[in-house]
């Protein structure tokens, strides 16, 4: 009887220190584990980049689920700069339709009006990010190096207000990035 008490306790130990693994392994981070709340939504934690995501990160949805021909134009355009000295880094990618309902339920919040908020977070059924057709790079000296040499790549800024924001743009590569829109409530694909 000692015996199996010993065994149950040893396995109730275990199960222990493995909730507490799972619960702090690197899948989750800050921003999941103080919205616990959300974590059972379709895809909404799929959609957060970790930090220090390239656009060689196969294993990461929000890099994964990119239209193709903008992560091909991503590597190739990052392999260049790397080549400068100049890292890229993914601080958004593709986002499920429900977590951009939540940036876009956020930035209601934070800018006090659904006008206000709209020239920075478009609707799920809008945004170029929800489609896979838009990434939001950093650093600053990678935006610089886009807003150079992005267009060889076909890779455009679209917004005044959003330097980070690109999308992919095949004919640039021969005319150069259409003119760039103030911001997205400029944008035609952004009106009802
Ligand atoms: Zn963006």
């Amino acid at each position: 009887m000692t015996g199996l008490v010993v065994v149950i306790a040893a396995l109730a130990a275990d199960l222990g220190s493995q909730l507490l693994a799972s619960s702090s392994s690197t899948a989750a981070s800050p921003i999941d584990i103080l919205r616990g709340e959300h974590r059972d939504a379709p895809g909404e934690a799929d959609s957060v980049v970790p930090d220090g995501t390239t656009v060689f990160d196969d294993e990461i949805p929000g890099v994964a689920n990119l239209d193709p021909d903008l992560l091909g134009a991503l590597r190739q355009a990052a392999t260049a700069a790397a080549g400068d000295g100049v890292e890229f880094y993914v601080d958004s990618g593709w986002r499920s339709p429900e977590y951009q309902e939540q940036l876009l339920r956020e930035a209601v919040s934070e800018y006090g009006s659904e006008a206000e908020a709209a020239r920075w977070v478009a609707t799920p059924d809008k945004s170029a990010h929800v489609s896979g057709d838009a990434v939001d790079i950093g650093p600053s000296d990678a935006t610089t190096w886009l807003s150079v040499h992005g267009a060889e790549y076909g890779l455009c800024q679209i917004y005044g207000n959003e330097p980070w924001h690109y999308e992919l743009r095949p004919e640039s590569i021969d005319h150069g990035c259409p003119p760039i829109y103030a911001d997205p409530t400029h944008d035609p694909r952004m009106q009802w």
